[in-house]
């Protein structure tokens, strides 16, 4: 959980008095920025993952091996032993039985301080050792007989490296003294009768030790239901805020002509638009015609036929004469539309200019100039079609494809770019990550939600086959035959070490790094690439990661999509929306380091077309629990919406905006899929309070959100 760098965030962290030099802080001072803890209510509203039961000792006696356990006894022998390796060994005595506690790691202080007749409360895992009871590295703490006992649970905090869990605790605990934890919340708004939330926080942090643990771990204690309420309140008046806003924004009306470029672009099309896609395209024209600017997330299952329904929307912009700008989060994704759009559009007299990080300054000069002087009417790129150079003439629909694929400061950095024009552009975001409708209409107050709900008639579902990679062999044989055919094969390796530059920007703002991926050893995709040349003689075999030069990716991707290549053995970076239908056979090597989201959209490149197409998982042995569950939900299902299901109960909840991936993280406590009625009531109270309460709601959003707030916009 490692917060991005909030872009318009900066005016709200402290800074410090001008003039003085800011004073360094340490390392776990640091780690705590990391985690977003800046302010006491930040610290207060961090809640503990788990508890341990310090409130009382256990006699060894009683206590069973491979419990966890807390005892209290007499040191009676000490001493530092070699058994292979040098330790510190140490017997305690508590009255009714020894334990040996053995240390890999101490100090020569330790072992003196731990001396024979010492008194020592003691905690950890007990077990059944080579010579008898032991515990490793237990927690140790020096006592005299009448040392109390704590009287609540002790929190333990998700915290980071660098950041010690004393420490975090004593920092929490300071922040939970100052904060300000007045009520906000009009009594009679409260659905329910949960405690105050001063109340409500002091039980979390230090629960007596009667509290049912389990209702403080499923989260289902009245403390932990308000506190869920208390954030779901402020998300939902932060985005009837944003709403609110908007609707004061002015947006160019931008009328459907009947014979206009829309109906021109519907009959060059090599086929008929599906009802879904009609009924789709009629919400967004309906949004179009009106002088506020569109706020409408598109989604659909993964080969739903998004891409035709933006360029229909794109026509009506631009034949009511503004520019559209479609970005997507991969080159080779931009690339696929900028080809496909231009022969669909061109041919009406439309000129679409073309942005990415890597054109040459020449190139990309003209380009800009284009788009700065009103030639060009549509712009199709990466992230670079947001970037300050970029100026639009008239700039009228903007549409994001796999927007939850960009990172967060990439959306508040369209949304500054937007912002920034006297009239603001209409916004469409395309997602195959599907939220449950009624969910979305709560949740997502600040946005529309249109759904494609039906797939292109003519496809043949996928068959999905599991397969340990011991018949790797046979895989690639059932290759032979389907080349021999004609087709075409994709082999994904989960060699994920390159990113393009958007990649790698959301996958910063995501938190991942490079050592949360699978090392690069382990499925080397160049070799893959030469062992299928060899075997597969006569047929084209591509290769296609993200360390190629950007012209090499694209004439790669252009030779296979052209059908010159039988075979393309790639990265992830094939991961969205490449469309090549004659492709039917797709091998996933690794199968079990995916995602299932991530498998889902992977497979979603094959079965485009008529014929039926097959997806093999390979997976390295052996597979864990989860890792066969997710094989099996894969195999199972071809429904993007029950695998977004089977993911939330494997992973949880907070993805579906790329929230919790995003690092700001939208929902820390909440989990929308549980709590589906808190949602509805946290809205309902979010319009009263907005309406009766307006400053109270205006704190509450500060004291729950802080900078926060302004991710829940982008
Ligand atoms: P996604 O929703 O995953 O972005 P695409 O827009 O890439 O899907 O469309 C998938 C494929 O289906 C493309 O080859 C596209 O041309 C084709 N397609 C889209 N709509 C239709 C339709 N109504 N009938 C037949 N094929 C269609
Ligand atoms: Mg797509």
């Amino acid at each position: 959980m490692t917060p991005v760098v909030p872009v318009k965030a900066a005016k709200t962290v402290k800074k410090a008095p001008a003039g003085d030099a800011a004073p360094a802080r340490s390392a776990p001072q640091r780690a705590l920025d990391k985690l977003g803890l800046l302010r006491d209510i930040d610290l207060a509203l961090h809640l503990p993952l788990r508890y341990e039961d310090e409130t009382r000792i256990q006699r060894l006696r009683d206590a069973r091996d491979g419990e966890t356990v807390q005892l209290e006894g007499v040191v009676r022998d000490s001493r530092i032993e070699s058994r292979g390796r040098r330790q510190l060994i140490i017997r305690l005595d508590d009255g009714t039985g020894d334990v040996q506690l053995r240390f890999l790691n101490f100090y020569g202080s330790q072992q003196k301080s731990w001396g024979a007749g010492v008194r020592l409360r003691v905690r950890g895992e007990l077990r059944m050792g080579f010579f008898g009871r032991e515990m490793m590295h237990p927690t140790v703490r020096i006592v005299t007989p009448d040392t109390p006992l704590p009287t609540a649970l002790t929190p333990i905090y998700p915290t980071s490296a660098g950041l010690p869990q004393a420490y975090l605790r004593k920092a929490v605990e300071s922040g939970l003294l100052r904060a300000q934890l007045d009520e906000l919340i009009p009594p009679h708004l409260l659905p329910r009768p949960w405690p105050p939330l001063r109340e409500a926080l002091h039980l979390l942090h230090h629960p007596s030790a009667n509290t049912p643990l389990v209702t403080l771990e499923d989260h289902s204690h009245p403390a932990w239901q308000r506190l869920k309420f208390e954030e779901l309140l402020a998300q939902q008046i932060s985005q009837m805020q944003a709403r609110a806003e908007r609707a004061h924004l002015k947006a160019p009306v931008l009328l459907t002509r009947p014979q206009g470029l829309q109906d021109k672009l519907l009959a060059v099309l090599p086929f008929q638009l599906t009802s879904a896609q009609r009924k789709v395209c009629e919400e967004i024209a309906g949004d179009l015609q009106r002088a506020q600017p569109m706020h409408r997330l598109l989604q659909g299952d993964v080969g739903s036929g998004k891409t035709v329904v933006a360029a229909v929307a794109a026509a009506v912009a631009m034949d009511a004469g503004w520019q559209c700008a479609l970005m997507a989060p991969t080159e080779i994704l931009a690339e696929q539309h900028f080809r496909k759009l231009v022969s669909w559009l061109e041919p009406l007299g439309v000129k679409v200019a073309w942005l990415t990080g890597s054109l040459k300054a020449k190139a990309k000069r003209e380009q800009l100039a284009a788009v700065a002087s009103g030639e060009a009417q549509l712009v199709v790129g990466t992230h670079a079609v947001i970037q300050d150079q970029v100026a639009f003439a008239k700039l009228g629909l903007a549409l994001i494809d796999e927007q939850h694929r960009f990172g967060v400061a990439q959306r508040l950095q369209l949304r500054s770019k937007l912002e920034s024009s006297e009239l603001e552009p209409h916004l469409l975001m395309m997602s195959a990550t599907p939220i449950p409708r009624t969910l979305a209409m709560t949740y997502l107050a600040d946005l529309e939600v249109s759904t494609i709900d039906e797939l292109p008639p003519g496809r043949t579902p996928i068959v999905t086959k599991v397969f340990a990679d011991s018949r790797r062999e046979e895989v690639i044989e059932r290759i032979r035959d389907e080349v021999a055919k004609g087709r075409q094969v994709y082999w994904v390796c989960p060699l994920i070490d390159e990113t393009e530059d958007s990649d790698k920007a959301a996958d910063e703002a995501a938190g991942r790094s490079m050592n949360q991926r699978p090392p690069l050893d382990l499925s080397n995709v160049t070799e893959t690439h030469q062992e299928l040349s060899e075997t597969l003689q006569g047929f084209g075999v591509g290769l296609l990661h993200g360390r190629l030069p950007a012209a090499d990716k694209a004439e790669m991707m252009a030779r296979f999509s052209g059908g010159e290549l039988s075979v393309l053995v790639a990265t992830t970076v094939i991961e969205v929306g490449v469309d090549v239908p004659n492709a039917s056979l797709m091998v996933i090597e690794h199968a079990e380091r995916f995602g299932l989201s991530q498998l889902h959209q992977l497979r979603g490149r094959v079965g485009r077309g008529a014929v039926a197409s097959v997806c093999v998982l390979l997976y390295g042995s052996p597979l864990s629990d989860t890792g066969k569950q997710r094989l099996k939900a894969m195999a199972e299902t071809t429904d993007g919406f029950e695998i977004a299901r089977r993911d939330l109960d494997i992973r949880g909840p907070g993805e579906f905006m790329g929230a919790r991936q995003s690092g700001a993280a939208l929902l820390r406590f909440a989990e929308l899929n549980e709590d589906a009625d808190l949602v509805v009531e946290a809205r309902t109270a979010a319009e009263a309070m907005l309406q009766h309460a307006p400053d109270a709601a205006q704190r509450h959003v500060a004291r729950w959100l802080g900078y926060k707030s302004e991710f829940l916009k982008a």
